[in-house]
Protein backbone atom coordinates (compact mmCIF):
# COMPACT_ATOMS: atom_id res chain seq x y z
CA UNK A 1 0.00 0.00 0.00
CA UNK A 2 1.34 2.89 -1.13
CA UNK A 3 -0.28 7.06 -0.95
CA UNK A 4 -1.27 9.38 -3.31
CA UNK A 5 1.91 11.70 -1.38
CA UNK A 6 4.51 8.92 -1.92
CA UNK A 7 3.57 8.55 -5.25
CA UNK A 8 3.89 11.49 -6.00
CA UNK A 9 7.04 12.38 -4.70
CA UNK A 10 8.64 9.50 -6.74
CA UNK A 11 7.27 11.00 -9.92
CA UNK A 12 9.03 14.16 -8.94
CA UNK A 13 12.23 12.28 -8.42
CA UNK A 14 11.67 10.83 -12.00
CA UNK A 15 10.57 13.93 -13.38
CA UNK A 16 11.50 16.98 -10.89
CA UNK A 17 8.73 19.72 -11.96
CA UNK A 18 11.28 22.66 -12.15
CA UNK A 19 11.68 21.22 -15.65
CA UNK A 20 8.31 21.74 -16.51
CA UNK A 21 7.65 24.57 -19.21
CA UNK A 22 6.86 27.85 -17.08
CA UNK A 23 2.78 27.66 -19.35
CA UNK A 24 2.93 23.75 -17.90
CA UNK A 25 0.29 22.67 -15.00
CA UNK A 26 2.47 19.68 -13.51
CA UNK A 27 2.01 17.51 -9.92
CA UNK A 28 -0.97 16.80 -7.73
CA UNK A 29 -3.59 18.19 -9.64
CA UNK A 30 -6.93 16.75 -8.18
CA UNK A 31 -6.86 14.70 -4.86
CA UNK A 32 -5.64 14.14 -1.80
CA UNK A 33 -1.57 13.13 -0.44
CA UNK A 34 -3.31 10.90 2.23
CA UNK A 35 -5.32 8.68 -0.01
CA UNK A 36 -3.94 5.18 -0.31
CA UNK A 37 -2.71 3.92 -3.58
CA UNK A 38 -3.00 0.51 -4.29
CA UNK A 39 -3.96 0.64 -8.26
CA UNK A 40 -2.85 2.90 -10.64
CA UNK A 41 -3.18 3.70 -14.19
CA UNK A 42 -1.20 5.94 -16.39
CA UNK A 43 -2.44 7.28 -19.70
CA UNK A 44 -1.65 10.14 -22.07
CA UNK A 45 -4.91 11.70 -21.47
CA UNK A 46 -8.01 11.50 -19.59
CA UNK A 47 -11.06 11.21 -21.71
CA UNK A 48 -14.04 9.85 -21.08
CA UNK A 49 -13.30 6.44 -22.19
CA UNK A 50 -10.45 6.34 -20.24
CA UNK A 51 -11.77 7.29 -16.92
CA UNK A 52 -14.42 4.63 -17.60
CA UNK A 53 -11.66 2.15 -17.45
CA UNK A 54 -10.19 3.65 -14.31
CA UNK A 55 -13.23 3.71 -12.62
CA UNK A 56 -14.12 -0.13 -13.67
CA UNK A 57 -10.42 -1.21 -12.57
CA UNK A 58 -10.91 0.69 -9.48
CA UNK A 59 -7.37 2.83 -9.73
CA UNK A 60 -7.17 5.37 -6.74
CA UNK A 61 -4.89 7.34 -8.92
CA UNK A 62 -4.38 8.55 -12.28
CA UNK A 63 -0.67 9.12 -13.82
CA UNK A 64 -1.77 11.46 -17.43
CA UNK A 65 0.90 12.73 -19.54
CA UNK A 66 -1.36 15.57 -20.54
CA UNK A 67 -2.45 18.19 -17.32
CA UNK A 68 -6.49 18.10 -16.36
CA UNK A 69 -7.32 20.63 -15.62
CA UNK A 70 -4.63 22.08 -17.99
CA UNK A 71 -6.00 25.70 -17.93
CA UNK A 72 -7.00 27.59 -14.84
CA UNK A 73 -10.41 26.59 -13.35
CA UNK A 74 -13.68 28.65 -12.52
CA UNK A 75 -16.28 26.18 -11.88
CA UNK A 76 -16.57 22.69 -11.59
CA UNK A 77 -19.93 21.56 -13.18
CA UNK A 78 -21.28 19.35 -15.65
CA UNK A 79 -21.48 22.09 -18.44
CA UNK A 80 -17.88 21.47 -19.77
CA UNK A 81 -16.04 18.60 -20.49
CA UNK A 82 -13.50 19.04 -18.10
CA UNK A 83 -16.26 19.99 -15.36
CA UNK A 84 -17.93 16.94 -15.82
CA UNK A 85 -14.60 14.28 -15.75
CA UNK A 86 -13.77 15.95 -12.40
CA UNK A 87 -16.70 16.11 -11.00
CA UNK A 88 -16.66 11.49 -11.73
CA UNK A 89 -12.79 11.41 -10.43
CA UNK A 90 -14.14 13.14 -7.21
CA UNK A 91 -17.05 11.56 -6.66
CA UNK A 92 -14.46 7.95 -7.47
CA UNK A 93 -11.91 9.44 -5.26
CA UNK A 94 -9.39 9.30 -7.75
CA UNK A 95 -6.56 11.33 -8.08
CA UNK A 96 -4.60 12.77 -10.77
CA UNK A 97 -1.14 13.35 -11.07
CA UNK A 98 0.33 15.20 -14.55
CA UNK A 99 4.52 15.19 -15.30
CA UNK A 100 4.06 16.15 -18.52
CA UNK A 101 6.47 18.55 -19.60
CA UNK A 102 8.83 17.54 -17.21
CA UNK A 103 8.71 14.04 -18.09
CA UNK A 104 9.08 15.63 -21.73
CA UNK A 105 12.46 17.12 -20.56
CA UNK A 106 13.44 14.66 -17.58
CA UNK A 107 16.66 12.41 -18.43
CA UNK A 108 15.04 9.31 -18.99
CA UNK A 109 12.26 11.32 -20.31
CA UNK A 110 9.97 11.12 -23.38
CA UNK A 111 12.51 13.42 -25.78
CA UNK A 112 15.59 11.01 -24.95
CA UNK A 113 13.11 7.92 -24.98
CA UNK A 114 12.66 8.75 -28.84
CA UNK A 115 16.48 10.41 -29.46
CA UNK A 116 17.83 6.67 -28.23
CA UNK A 117 15.30 4.61 -29.72
CA UNK A 118 15.90 6.58 -33.15
CA UNK A 119 19.70 5.29 -32.48
CA UNK A 120 20.83 9.18 -32.08
CA UNK A 121 24.14 9.76 -30.54
CA UNK A 122 25.91 12.53 -28.70
CA UNK A 123 22.57 13.54 -27.43
CA UNK A 124 21.90 16.85 -25.71
CA UNK A 125 18.36 18.98 -24.83
CA UNK A 126 17.88 21.62 -27.82
CA UNK A 127 17.76 24.00 -24.73
CA UNK A 128 19.31 22.69 -21.65
CA UNK A 129 17.34 23.72 -18.92
CA UNK A 130 18.84 25.96 -16.07
CA UNK A 131 20.69 24.04 -13.46
CA UNK A 132 24.20 21.88 -13.49
CA UNK A 133 22.60 18.97 -15.16
CA UNK A 134 23.68 19.11 -19.04
CA UNK A 135 21.28 16.35 -19.81
CA UNK A 136 18.23 17.76 -19.41
CA UNK A 137 16.30 20.16 -20.52
CA UNK A 138 13.77 20.52 -23.74
CA UNK A 139 13.85 18.25 -26.68
CA UNK A 140 16.46 16.47 -27.57
CA UNK A 141 18.75 16.16 -30.55
CA UNK A 142 21.68 14.14 -31.64
CA UNK A 143 23.77 12.94 -35.09
CA UNK A 144 22.97 9.51 -36.43
CA UNK A 145 25.65 6.84 -36.76
CA UNK A 146 25.37 7.59 -40.72
CA UNK A 147 23.05 9.40 -42.97
CA UNK A 148 19.74 8.12 -43.82
CA UNK A 149 17.31 9.54 -46.41
CA UNK A 150 14.41 11.07 -45.66
CA UNK A 151 12.68 8.10 -46.79
CA UNK A 152 15.20 5.94 -44.57
CA UNK A 153 14.66 8.16 -41.53
CA UNK A 154 10.78 7.53 -42.09
CA UNK A 155 10.97 3.80 -41.66
CA UNK A 156 13.23 3.88 -38.53
CA UNK A 157 10.22 6.14 -37.02
CA UNK A 158 7.31 4.11 -38.44
CA UNK A 159 8.99 0.66 -37.02
CA UNK A 160 10.01 2.25 -33.08
CA UNK A 161 6.67 4.07 -32.99
CA UNK A 162 4.89 1.07 -34.52
CA UNK A 163 2.86 3.07 -36.69
CA UNK A 164 2.01 2.56 -40.31
CA UNK A 165 2.02 5.99 -41.63
CA UNK A 166 2.69 9.09 -40.89
CA UNK A 167 3.19 13.04 -42.08
CA UNK A 168 6.20 14.46 -43.99
CA UNK A 169 7.94 17.91 -45.20
CA UNK A 170 10.79 17.10 -47.56
CA UNK A 171 11.74 15.04 -50.47
CA UNK A 172 12.20 11.14 -50.40
CA UNK A 173 16.03 11.44 -50.93
CA UNK A 174 16.79 14.61 -48.76
CA UNK A 175 19.76 13.35 -46.48
CA UNK A 176 19.68 13.77 -42.97
CA UNK A 177 22.06 13.69 -40.27
CA UNK A 178 21.71 15.58 -37.59
CA UNK A 179 18.53 15.38 -35.94
CA UNK A 180 15.93 17.48 -33.55
CA UNK A 181 12.95 15.98 -31.73
CA UNK A 182 10.06 17.25 -29.54
CA UNK A 183 7.43 14.76 -28.59
CA UNK A 184 4.18 16.62 -28.80
CA UNK A 185 3.44 19.56 -30.53
CA UNK A 186 6.45 20.84 -31.24
CA UNK A 187 6.50 23.28 -33.87
CA UNK A 188 7.99 26.10 -31.88
CA UNK A 189 11.50 24.13 -31.09
CA UNK A 190 12.15 24.48 -35.24
CA UNK A 191 13.87 27.95 -35.22
CA UNK A 192 15.97 26.09 -32.49
CA UNK A 193 16.26 22.79 -34.86
CA UNK A 194 17.76 25.44 -37.42
CA UNK A 195 20.00 27.04 -35.23
CA UNK A 196 20.97 23.31 -34.16
CA UNK A 197 22.20 22.87 -37.72
CA UNK A 198 19.81 20.22 -37.89
CA UNK A 199 18.87 18.88 -41.12
CA UNK A 200 15.98 16.55 -39.92
CA UNK A 201 13.51 17.57 -37.07
CA UNK A 202 10.97 14.95 -35.66
CA UNK A 203 8.01 16.03 -33.88
CA UNK A 204 4.31 14.52 -32.97
CA UNK A 205 2.25 17.33 -35.57
CA UNK A 206 2.98 20.78 -36.24
CA UNK A 207 0.43 23.29 -38.09
CA UNK A 208 0.70 24.06 -41.91
CA UNK A 209 2.61 27.84 -41.67
CA UNK A 210 5.82 25.51 -39.61
CA UNK A 211 5.00 22.95 -42.43
CA UNK A 212 6.13 25.76 -44.99
CA UNK A 213 8.71 26.63 -43.02
CA UNK A 214 10.42 23.66 -42.72
CA UNK A 215 10.14 23.43 -46.07
CA UNK A 216 11.87 27.09 -47.00
CA UNK A 217 14.28 25.91 -44.60
CA UNK A 218 15.22 22.63 -46.47
CA UNK A 219 14.38 20.82 -42.96
CA UNK A 220 13.12 17.32 -43.15
CA UNK A 221 10.33 17.15 -41.03
CA UNK A 222 8.80 14.00 -40.01
CA UNK A 223 5.54 14.08 -38.36
CA UNK A 224 4.56 10.65 -36.35
CA UNK A 225 1.48 12.10 -34.42
CA UNK A 226 1.04 13.88 -31.43
CA UNK A 227 -0.44 11.05 -29.79
CA UNK A 228 1.98 8.28 -31.44
CA UNK A 229 4.95 10.59 -30.96
CA UNK A 230 4.65 10.27 -26.75
CA UNK A 231 2.26 7.03 -26.04
CA UNK A 232 4.50 4.89 -25.81
CA UNK A 233 6.10 5.98 -22.91
CA UNK A 234 3.36 6.06 -20.77
CA UNK A 235 3.69 2.11 -21.08
CA UNK A 236 7.39 2.60 -20.13
CA UNK A 237 6.07 4.75 -17.05
CA UNK A 238 3.76 2.34 -15.79
CA UNK A 239 6.48 0.02 -16.03
CA UNK A 240 8.78 2.13 -14.13
CA UNK A 241 6.26 2.93 -11.30
CA UNK A 242 6.08 -1.09 -11.04
CA UNK A 243 9.43 -1.46 -10.07
CA UNK A 244 9.73 1.67 -7.84
CA UNK A 245 6.50 0.40 -5.81
CA UNK A 246 6.05 -2.97 -4.93
CA UNK A 247 2.73 -3.87 -3.90
CA UNK A 248 0.85 -1.55 -6.04
CA UNK A 249 -0.92 -2.53 -9.10
CA UNK A 250 -0.12 -0.72 -12.04
CA UNK A 251 -1.29 -0.42 -15.60
CA UNK A 252 -1.04 1.47 -18.94
CA UNK A 253 -4.73 2.67 -20.03
CA UNK A 254 -5.93 -0.41 -22.30
CA UNK A 255 -8.70 1.53 -23.80
CA UNK A 256 -6.99 4.75 -24.80
CA UNK A 257 -6.89 5.38 -28.62
CA UNK A 258 -5.53 8.13 -30.95
CA UNK A 259 -8.73 9.78 -31.51
CA UNK A 260 -7.25 10.85 -35.33
CA UNK A 261 -7.47 8.21 -37.69
CA UNK A 262 -6.17 7.93 -41.20
CA UNK A 263 -9.04 6.37 -43.95
ZN1 LIG B 1 1.42 15.84 -25.65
Amino acid sequence: MSSVGAVVACLEEFAPSNLAEHWDNVGLLVGDRSWPVERIMTCLSITPAVLAEAIQGKAQLIVTHHPLPFHAVKTVNSDSTVGRLLLKLIAAQIAVCSPHTAFDSARVGINQHLAIGLGLQEIAPMIPANGSDPEVGSGRFGTLAEDLTLLQLVARVKSFLGIESLHVVGRDEQVVSRVAIACGSGGSFLAQAVELKCDGFITGETNYHTCLEAEARNLALVLPGHFASERFALLSLADYLTDLLPGVEVWASRTEQDPLRRL
